[in-house]
């Protein structure tokens, strides 16, 4: 790392961005070493080649801009999208589809339609129900064949404050960590043996970046929301519509 600083391969273009590629891989070359010891496995055989292994850490995924005709916008107050399953206050009652949300221009209130009911019901008496959020852990009953893996609200508010204000990492860490614990048992009452295996292993994540530097953890974050919005995105919202 000494020898391939950038900083030492200031003036001359071509051997900065050498010493850059080396520099980046030689980082991503410690982060697989650390994420391979935090995992207590056994070193790989030497000579066997290329070992897939999946890095929580790795590079983050792009945010992307996805092509509103193939997904349904989400609604940025609510989190919500079109297809979502619900549940209406108090909250026990059977499952609704989320048709659209609307706002009232009027008091600026938030309204969903589901499926199931003629009239719309205001959003903060909706919660989403039969879903497990793939960065944190949180989760909801019922227990379904069926459930969604999706980001949850508090995830997706998360996330835009992490794009603002990086040094909000430390305290989204542990909101996230909080959740899975809850997500956990939330779990284990509704008796979702998927759902607490998420929760556990969300937890165990956001306990293993307790030791991470700031950038990393911001990364690491970034990358997780990242990739849990990728494979929600890949969700044709179009079959919901009515
Ligand atoms: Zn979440």
């Amino acid at each position: 790392m000494a020898q391939t600083h950038p900083d030492r391969h200031l003036g001359d273009a071509a051997r900065e961005e050498a010493a850059a590629k080396l520099t980046r891989a030689l980082n991503e070359a410690r982060e697989v070493l650390d994420w391979w010891i935090a995992q207590e496995r056994d070193w790989p055989p030497l000579g066997s080649g290329p070992q897939q292994v999946r890095l929580d850490e790795s590079e983050p995924e792009p945010w992307p801009q996805r092509e509103q005709d193939t997904v349904a916008p989400v609604d940025p107050i609510t989190g919500l999208r079109a297809g979502d399953r619900v549940r209406a206050w108090p909250y026990d009652g059977d499952l609704l589809t989320v048709v659209e949300t609307e706002m009232d221009v009027r008091d600026h209130s938030s309204w969903v339609r589901v499926a199931e009911q003629a009239q719309a019901i205001k959003s903060d008496r909706i919660r989403l129900a039969a879903f497990s959020c793939p960065t944190c852990g949180a989760c909801a009953g019922p227990l379904v064949d069926d459930a969604e893996v999706r980001p949850c609200p508090d995830c997706l508010i998360d996330l835009r404050r992490l794009e603002k204000s990086p040094a909000d990492a430390g305290r989204i860490r542990r909101a996230i960590e909080a959740r899975a614990t809850a997500g956990e048992s939330e779990a284990e009452s509704i008796g979702d043996g998927r759902f607490a295996d998420r929760a556990r292993e969300r937890r165990r994540w956001a306990k293993r970046l307790i030791t991470a530097k700031p950038d990393d953890l911001h990364m690491a974050l970034l990358s997780a929301f990242g990739s849990a919005w990728e494979r929600w995105g890949e969700k044709p919202a179009d079959e919901y519509r009515r």
